[in-house]
């Protein structure tokens, strides 16, 4: 047996062709598109690609949109300056701080001071208050993009158990959330659980939020489980990579880049699970899909557009 392999790349696909409609009716009625503006602080390469690329596909679904990058040696205080102006700025709709943030700058300060209405990443605590009540004005990009993906795949999330490693408030915290308001029986792993292969082995749908390659092995996934892989790891180790991998591995690429990207989980896995996201190429599209649909309920939620859109 071999588990269907759940693809991020359609799902972003249908994303944004209903937020690049729901643009159009926005400016056929005669407003504004939506606008992100993205602060990229320093020059970390990952960092500046998902910067690129956010940007880049927010003009593919019309929205307008504009990078700020900033000298490493940027101080919490002028970042928090520039947030305040982007707060303050009426066409801007969602601001997003990438992370992470250079170890001087002081990140919980810098995240607290984005207008919680243009807080399309959904880490102001006022966001996550709504987010935990049921209520959400946004959910974080990366947990809504599985939602997404789950609803989409026609995977029944009621009545199942879900297991989730990793409790960052970027994704476990978050996931929990949303698998529980669509109630899933939700329980969440960390560094500290004991015995987690065997409480992973009791999930329906495992979802991997670690980002330590390879942790998910066949012996924590029961017979036609779900298992949605978070993890993104560069490795550049060789024999750490064939392990992992085994015959998955793509040496071309390898010898191209000097690493390959390795998610949590196994690529054998899938001999054992119902289904199974892919990495890269699974839960990857989807974040940067669910951004845009925030920046979308940021517009509309910040300014009368009446129902266009
Ligand atoms: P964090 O480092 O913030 O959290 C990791 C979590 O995993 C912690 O709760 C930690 O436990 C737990 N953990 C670490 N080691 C173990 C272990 N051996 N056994 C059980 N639990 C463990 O990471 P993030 O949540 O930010 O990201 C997780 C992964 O997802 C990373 O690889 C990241 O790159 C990727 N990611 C991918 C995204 C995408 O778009 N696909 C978006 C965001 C993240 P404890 O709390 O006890 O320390």
């Amino acid at each position: 047996m071999s588990a269907n392999l759940l693809l991020g790349k359609p799902v972003q696909g249908a994303l944004l062709e209903e937020v690049t409609a729901a643009t159009r009716a926005i400016t056929d009625a005669g407003h504004r598109p939506p606008h992100l503006t993205a602060v990229l602080v320093g020059g970390d390469p990952a960092s500046a690609i998902y910067v690129r690329t956010k940007t880049t596909k927010c003009r593919e679904v019309g929205f307008g949109s504009e990078g700020i990058i900033l000298p490493e040696e940027t101080t919490t205080e002028e970042l928090l300056a520039i947030v305040r102006r982007l707060n303050g700025d009426d066409k801007v709709d969602g601001i997003l701080v990438q992370l992470p943030l250079p170890k001087h700058c002081d990140t919980k300060t810098v995240l607290d001071a984005v207008d919680p209405a243009k807080d399309v990443d959904c880490f102001h605590p006022h966001n996550t208050g709504l987010l935990v009540q049921g209520r959400p004005r946004f959910a974080p990009a990366t947990p809504a993009g599985i939602i997404e993906l789950l609803e989409r795949s026609d995977i029944e999330i009621s009545g199942k158990h879900a297991v989730i490693i990793g409790r960052s408030d970027i994704v476990g915290k978050p996931m929990a959330m949303l698998l529980l308001h669509r109630h899933a029986t939700v329980t969440i792993c960390h560094s500290r659980t004991p015995d987690l292969a065997a409480v992973c082995r009791g999930a329906d749908i495992l979802v991997a939020a670690v980002g330590v390659p390879g942790l998910v092995t066949r012996d924590f996934v029961g017979p036609g489980a779900v298992v949605i892989d978070v993890g993104i790891n560069r490795v550049a180790d060789r024999a750490q990579a064939a392990e992992i991998l085994g015959d998955a591995a793509d040496w071309a690429r390898f010898e191209e880049r000097g690493y390959l990207v390795v998610g949590d989980v196994r690529p054998d896995v899938a001999e054992v699970a119902a289904a199974v996201t892919p990495v890269p190429g699974g839960v990857g599209p989807l974040t940067i899909g669910m951004l845009l649909v925030n920046t979308l309920a940021a517009a509309r939620g910040r300014r009368d557009i009446g129902n266009a859109g």
